[in-house]
């Protein structure tokens, strides 16, 4: 499993950035981006992101 931003359904509002606990997730341009080898899949980002935009699959 790993945690992934929908780049598509992203709109930029950077809700997620300072939500993770692990500061695993960064802004590229206008999308976000998670770091996968600093995410613990903790899904806080997923709660976090009110466009649903973040999925783990
Ligand atoms: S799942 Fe947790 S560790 Fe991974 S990017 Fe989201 S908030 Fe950060
Ligand atoms: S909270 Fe959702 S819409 Fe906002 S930057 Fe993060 S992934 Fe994109």
């Amino acid at each position: 499993m790993a945690v992934k931003v929908i780049a598509d359904d992203c709109v930029g509002c950077e809700t997620c950035v300072p939500e993770c606990p692990v500061e695993a997730i960064c802004m590229n341009g206008d999308k976000a981006v998670i770091d996968q080898g600093k995410c613990t899949q903790c899904k806080t980002c997923i709660e976090a992101c009110p466009v649903e935009a973040i999925k783990a699959e």
